[in-house]
């Protein structure tokens, strides 16, 4: 057994049945191998390891990695010690392939920012959040939590929320409420804009999101002219994807 260590946002999933569920949300369509980031005492694993894609598991807790060793010798050299932020992934796993977790919860939005980064190689990506940080993944305009993670994942991911878990099946017991979904990559993900500058007016407008648009985007230094008037008078939780690509090629017509 390996003893939680709250620095490491360990929470061990106590109950077995969902467990399962997490682990058999992928779709398994358009990749051969799964990524789980923070597999623990391998809960999830025992279950991903069922099917038929290569399994590799990315664990920090050199407890953990101990007690996966001998507990699943199939997972033989597809452990991976380390912290998931800092692995080097085209090098270390050949893509395409799957990621999921029950995440640790300290480190989740940055896990969800490193996937967009590497995007081409990561059709399809989910697990458990913190509830709140499933809820901004997920969310649509209009709602309290939309924000930047809810763009920036809507551009290139279809996202779904699937379920709610009680903090009573972990053990310890995190002091909120968690969520599980899944995120498929769009069959065209390219944005139809500059995809920098998509990235920088999605977190200016957010940034300030109190403000208006035209406000938010002031710190830009780019040239508003040929935006939509009536657009720059809303703020950025009311603007879907399609009008924040507009805005970004607004700004970036000469
Ligand atoms: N999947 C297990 C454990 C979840 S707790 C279960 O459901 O029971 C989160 C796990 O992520 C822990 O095992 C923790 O050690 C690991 N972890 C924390 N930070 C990490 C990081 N930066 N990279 C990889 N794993 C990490």
């Amino acid at each position: 057994m390996v003893r939680p260590k709250k620095h490491l946002g360990q929470h061990f999933l106590k109950d077995l049945s969902i467990a399962e569920q997490i682990a058999g949300i992928l779709s398994g369509e358009g990749y051969d191998r799964i990524v789980e980031i923070g597999p623990g005492m391998g809960v999830l694993t025992q279950f991903l390891l069922k099917s038929d894609k290569e399994v590799f598991v990315v664990e920090i807790d050199g407890e953990s990695v101990r007690y996966l060793e001998q507990s699943f010798p199939e997972l033989h050299k597809h452990i991976i010690p380390g912290d998931f932020l800092r692995l080097p992934l085209q090098e270390t796993i050949q893509p395409p392939f799957a990621v999921i977790g029950n995440f640790p919860y300290n480190i989740s939005s940055q896990i969800v920012f490193k996937i967009l980064e590497n995007k081409e190689m990561v059709p399809e990506f989910g697990g458990m959040f913190q509830k709140e940080v499933a809820e901004r993944i997920t969310a649509e305009p209009g709602s309290k939590t939309y924000g930047i993670l809810s763009v920036l994942t809507a551009a290139y991911y279809e996202r779904e929320y699937l379920f709610t878990v009680e903090p009573e099946v972990f053990n310890p017991p995190p002091k909120v409420r968690s969520g599980v979904i899944r995120l498929k990559r769009k069959e065209n993900y390219r944005l139809d804009c500059d995809e920098n500058l998509f990235y920088r007016v999605v977190k200016a407008t957010f940034n300030q999101r109190r403000k208006t648009l035209r406000n938010g985007l002031k710190s830009l230094n780019l040239s508003l002219e040929k935006v939509d008037e009536e657009l720059l008078k809303l703020r950025p939780e009311q603007l879907d994807l399609q009008g924040f690509i507009n805005i970004t090629n607004s700004i970036t017509q000469p």
